[in-house]
């Protein structure tokens, strides 16, 4: 017995000797110390042997089963303690190294210059007010002196959902739906998407526009040129020369396209004004007495003006892009420049 006793300790301090994993220690502890252990059979032959040699041998095995288990408990707490520190140094915070800057999201630029222009007209007193962009015919063109065959009218130049809808080919029916709410005086801003069938540099099937409408009682030319030369100058700087060019557009009447002197070559002539030194930046006019008839204004009594501007040519002339398509990519590293 006491032999067999020796032989299993020699065995499993082997066994343990051969361990590597934490599972493997606690294997052996089982295989030699569990409840139908090798230890626990061996023990069961004790009640065979002489009885006074069984105090010796119990405490044989007792020392045998303590050693074994206080190897493999040495061990296990060894492993624990690698682990530990192992994990302490993959979790380690160095709080020497640089932060990871949170990233602010920005306005879209023409959402940014479409603000700028509203506040810089709300300066003059306008108020913005605004309309649907899918629109009766009737507001897009009849009311606005756009007759059924004008060329404004053709498939190539609008969308048309329905015989008598259409996108909205200009933030205009904004105006006509204004006057036939209010008697004047009147003065609105109009900004919105627009849409047209169009696409290339200087051209997208949705762009947006503002427009403008002024209607009192004695409003001259002088008054729009005033109103667009603070406006100009406020968007561009307090340098800027305006040219007003005759034109003509249906609901206006004189018309006059406004250029101001080249932002780029400042009147020299470059590649963006096409070696003119002017660049067009809106078009504007007296409104047709036309207009005052359809929504029940007395044309002999009031007068105002008009004029409308493109967002995204403001922004392209502003920041000087070339491709208007840029605005509508959604491409950050072009958009955070913003
Ligand atoms: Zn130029």
């Amino acid at each position: 017995m006491r032999r067999a006793l020796e032989e299993l300790k020699e065995r499993a301090f082997s066994d343990i000797a051969a361990a590597r994993r934490r599972d493997d220690f606690l294997a052996v502890k089982t295989r030699y110390l569990g409840r139908r252990g090798l230890l626990t059979e061996l023990l069961r032959s004790l009640k065979d042997a002489a009885p006074e040699e069984r105090p010796a041998l119990g405490k044989l095995s007792n020392d045998i089963k303590e050693a074994i288990a206080r190897r493999i408990d040495e061990i296990l707490s060894a492993i624990e303690e690698t682990s530990k520190s192992e994990a302490r140094v993959r979790e380690r915070i160095d709080v020497t190294l640089p932060g990871r800057g949170v990233r602010y999201g920005t306005l879209h630029p023409v959402t940014q210059v479409m603000d700028e222009i509203c506040h810089i007209f709300s300066l003059l007193g306008f108020s913005v007010a605004e309309g649907p962009e899918v629109e009766l015919d009737y507001y897009n063109f009849e009311a606005l002196n756009i007759p059924k065959d004008h060329p404004a009218r053709d498939m190539q130049d609008t969308f048309y959902i329905a015989d008598e809808i259409v996108l909205r080919t200009h933030t205009s029916p904004v105006q006509i739906r204004t006057m036939e709410k209010q008697k004047p005086p009147v003065r609105i801003l109009s900004p919105g998407k627009v849409y047209r069938p169009d696409s290339d540099v200087s051209h997208t099937p949705m762009f947006h526009q503002v427009e403008g409408l002024l209607v009192d009682t004695n409003v001259t030319f002088g008054d729009l040129k005033g109103v667009l030369t603070f406006f100009s100058r406020k968007m561009f700087g307090e340098d800027t020369n305006l040219r007003f060019r005759p034109s003509f557009f249906p609901f206006t009447e004189p018309s006059a396209e406004v250029d101001i002197r080249c932002v780029m070559c400042k009147g020299s002539g470059c590649r963006l004004c096409k070696q003119t030194g002017w660049l067009e930046i809106l078009g504007s006019g007296m409104v047709d007495p036309e207009l005052y008839k359809v929504v029940g204004y007395d044309p002999e009594k009031v007068s105002g003006f008009a004029f409308g501007l493109g967002v995204e040519r403001i922004a392209l002339l502003k920041y000087g892009i070339s491709d208007i398509r840029l605005f509508f990519e959604n491409d950050k590293r072009f958009l955070d420049q913003f």
